[in-house]
């Protein structure tokens, strides 16, 4: 096999769903669906290093408003592992507008507006890794055994 279990994704909670307390339901979504937790801290994030995760985005309109909404309160930052970590996180957090986002998802099933959409979630395996290297030191980073791996792929 080659080796997609080793897919990672970059994960965070923003300050809408740390607020709200829904830290534990988004992290359930991601355990339960069979991806591997290997890094998570709570960040209050600098504008400076909001500017660079969004980097992507800072010639629209709502780039300050994000940024100022970003940095306004502690985001839980996550790393998971597992195949295809990347295409099924997207799938679990859903479409970026939660009005057109499906029931069953982070953003279809907890969040009304598009600037409050609770969560991020890396949307290339390219952008993962930026995205893993710009939160996470890799001493930060985990290592360890699910031991139902057996029974989520082959
Ligand atoms: N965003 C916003 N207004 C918009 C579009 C995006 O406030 O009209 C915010 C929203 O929080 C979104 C983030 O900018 O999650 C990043 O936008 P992107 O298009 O990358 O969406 P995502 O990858 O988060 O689904
Ligand atoms: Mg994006």
């Amino acid at each position: 096999m080659a080796d997609s279990s080793a897919e990672r994704t970059y994960v965070m909670i923003k300050p809408d769903g740390v607020a709200r307390g829904l830290i534990g339901d988004v992290i359930s979504r991601f355990e339960n669906k069979g991806l591997q937790l290997v890094a998570m801290k709570l960040v209050q994030v600098t504008p400076e290093h909001a500017e660079k995760h969004y980097e992507d985005l800072k010639s629209k309109p709502f780039f300050a408003g994000l940024v100022e909404f970003i940095t306004s309160g502690p985001v839980c930052a996550m790393v998971w592992k597992g195949p295809n970590a990347v295409r099924i996180g997207r799938l679990l957090v859903g479409a970026t507008n939660p009005a057109e986002a499906a029931v069953g998802t982070v953003r279809g099933d907890l969040a009304a507006d598009i600037s409050r959409n609770i969560v991020h979630a890396s949307d290339a395996v390219e952008s993962a890794n930026h995205e893993i290297a710009l939160w996470f030191k890799d001493e930060e980073i985990t290592s360890w055994d699910l031991p139902a791996a057996q029974w989520i792929c082959e």
